[in-house]
């Protein structure tokens, strides 16, 4: 994962305030009148009336003189909950880590806060550096090319630092380049954090880890691919393929929709929803799903989509099945981003990554011998390497790896989930970040389940094709059983500051226990055995009810800054929402954390 933090502040000036709901809580969604009014489901009425009540309520939610809330997201639940996540400034400079969200009644009274710890920005010191020396500095510590400063307020650790954010691309300390997020202290000039910009599946220490023990990664190419007539124009429901396309044909209307075939690396055949520009010329972007694309970097390190070059083909196939074929890969990205859009939308209502109604983008090719896939916040774009040659053998165009990938941009738009520390190769650590990786693993793992195909089956493993001696990268269910990240099953203090992707394994193995409970199971052909910290049994309540509660929390109830006992309350007053608080489903939710160890009762004391 990331820190989004220049680009979040760049999105919420503009103040977009989409619904991020379950299916048919979107926000055109009308309250049924009686009471409500028109006042409270107009997105400005609603956003305005949470900047008054939470000024109204400064002891709760922090705020002080000087400060200012942007609204990023506007929500309104259909039983009358109304939720705006909101980020600040003051004075004018943006604060890092002081975001919240106000929560509202139906009757846009004060609900309550959800807010990052303790942080009341107070005074801020007079800078001593000067935005040029902050540049130096951050290319210096970045060895890259700085951008222009810009002073923020950084209330991350709960002080009030007055700081310069630098942007520094082209960085040289991490293997694929790429850019970093510099914060220099401007009274001090210590850094304080240093960030790298994309989010890579494989984590600089899992890398090093699978050099020393001279593993690979070569996943295994598709399975027997099912015949093309099966599928073609299986994806849309509703729509006939050839009736679209000779309809434009006829009409000679392009640009038009139109239903190809692609031969993956992976899966075998696909569907895909494709573009037709001219009688033999179809270009591999899908009108259906806003224009979701996949490009070609051409082998450089493009941070940039429209400098990548569109595939297009003369006969809507699309790939040969093999590296050999360019369009093999963009075959396999494709397939899996529309995947996870189609199940983020059918699950939740949500369109699109940022739930603004606009497409995914990805690039393939990206780099030279780059082993490994990002989300890039900047190019607002996945971007796939095609392997090093040595240790990563194939593009890492797999679903879950996909899936786990666009999810980190569906928390950037959301929670804004941020690790806690960062050292100088990339890595990650501390609960907020781990709750990430988590929540990636959770939804990249439903991904699998909603796209159900028999050349992927879905399972609660995470990374099951890459070709790892364990059979998997990580699983929800028991995550000890990875020995690569070692990944761990329960909470201990020591988990704040534990590498992001082992200490996932806590609230992963929560998800698992609430969807399907302890001990062993086979499901869909994979044997799973799931322990429990206190030795108790766990019910599951279904993959369904667990993914909902998890999503509500997600997008209402988590900040930059949640932790696992705040993930906890989360989930539970998702729970409370969706079920009641007398519930089995409640009392599940309460279960499902006791038995990784997160309670109540051993809830830290605060840290700040
Ligand atoms: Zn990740």
């Amino acid at each position: 994962m990331r820190r989004p933090h220049i680009r979040s502040l760049a999105v919420a000036v503009a103040v977009t305030t989409t619904a991020t709901g379950l299916a048919g809580t979107a926000l055109a969604a009308p309250a049924t009148g009686t009471g409500a009014g028109t006042a409270s489901t107009s997105p400005a009425s609603v956003v305005g009336a949470a900047v008054a009540v939470a000024f109204a309520h400064a002891s709760a939610t922090g705020l002080a003189p000087g400060d200012e809330l942007h609204a990023r997201d506007v929500l309104i639940d259909p039983e009358g909950a109304r939720h705006v996540r909101f980020i600040r400034t003051h004075r004018g400079m943006p604060v890092l880590g002081g975001d919240m969200v106000v929560h509202l009644t139906r009757n846009l009274t004060y609900a309550g806060v959800t807010r990052a710890a303790d942080h009341t920005v107070k005074t801020v010191a007079t800078a001593r550096l000067t935005a040029r020396q902050a540049e130096q500095k951050a290319a210096a510590v970045a060895k890259g090319d700085a951008g222009g400063a810009r002073l923020v307020v950084d209330a991350r650790d709960g002080s009030s630092a007055l700081a310069y954010q630098v942007r520094v691309s082209d960085s040289d300390t991490t293997e694929s380049g790429g850019s970093r997020t510099v914060v220099i202290d401007a009274v001090t000039g210590s850094v304080r954090s240093n960030a790298p910009d994309q989010d890579e599946f494989l984590s600089p220490r899992l890398l090093d880890t699978l050099r020393r023990r001279g593993e690979t990664i070569s996943p295994a190419v598709g399975t027997a691919p099912r015949s093309a007539s099966s599928i073609v124009g299986s994806s849309i429901a509703g729509s006939s393929a050839s009736a679209v396309s000779s309809a434009a044909v006829t009409a000679g209307r392009y640009p038009a929709t139109a239903f190809g075939t692609g031969t993956s690396l992976f899966v075998g055949k696909v569907p895909l929803v494709t573009t037709r520009t001219a009688a033999t010329t179809y270009v591999l972007k899908d009108p259906s799903r806003w224009g979701t694309e996949t490009r070609d970097a051409k082998g450089a390190e493009l941070e940039v989509f429209g400098q990548g070059k569109q595939f297009t083909t003369t006969n809507d196939s699309w790939g040969n099945g093999a590296v050999s074929s360019r369009t093999t890969a963009a075959v396999d990205a494709q397939y899996g981003i529309t995947k996870t859009l189609d199940f983020y939308k059918k699950t939740f209502g949500r369109k699109g990554i940022e739930n603004n109604s606009k497409g995914a983008r990805a690039m393939v090719h990206f780099g030279n011998k780059v082993g490994n896939a990002f989300w890039d916040p900047y190019c607002d774009c996945m971007l796939y390497g095609d392997g090093d040659g040595s240790v990563i053998k194939k593009p890492l165009v797999v679903l879950d790896v996909t899936g786990h990938e666009l999810t980190h941009g569906v928390v950037d738009a959301t929670a804004g989930l941020e690790p806690t520390r960062y050292d100088n190769l990339g890595n990650q650590y501390g609960e907020p970040g781990s709750l990430n990786e988590s929540l990636a693993d959770v939804f990249g793992s439903n991904v699998e389940f909603s796209a159900n195909n028999a050349n992927n089956p879905p399972n609660y493993l995470i990374g099951e094709k890459l070709g790892l001696s364990q059979k998997f990268l990580r699983r929800l269910d028991k995550p000890s059983l990875d020995t690569m990240e070692r990944t761990i099953d329960y909470w201990s203090p020591a988990v704040y500051d534990t590498e992001v992707h082992a200490g996932s394994g806590v609230s992963s193995h929560a998800y698992y226990l609430l969807a399907e409970g302890s001990g062993k199971k086979t499901i869909g052909g994979v044997t799973y055995d799931s322990p429990t910290y206190d030795g108790l049994p766990v019910t599951g309540i279904g993959r369904t009810k667990a993914t909902a509660i998890y999503y509500r929390a997600l997008t209402r109830y988590m900040v930059s800054t949640t932790d696992f006992h705040d993930a906890r309350v989360a989930t539970l007053k998702a729970a409370k929402d969706l079920y009641g608080a007398d519930s089995a489903e409640y009392k599940a939710v309460d279960r499902s954390w006791a038995a990784v160890n997160v309670t109540a009762a051993n809830t830290p004391a605060a840290r700040n």
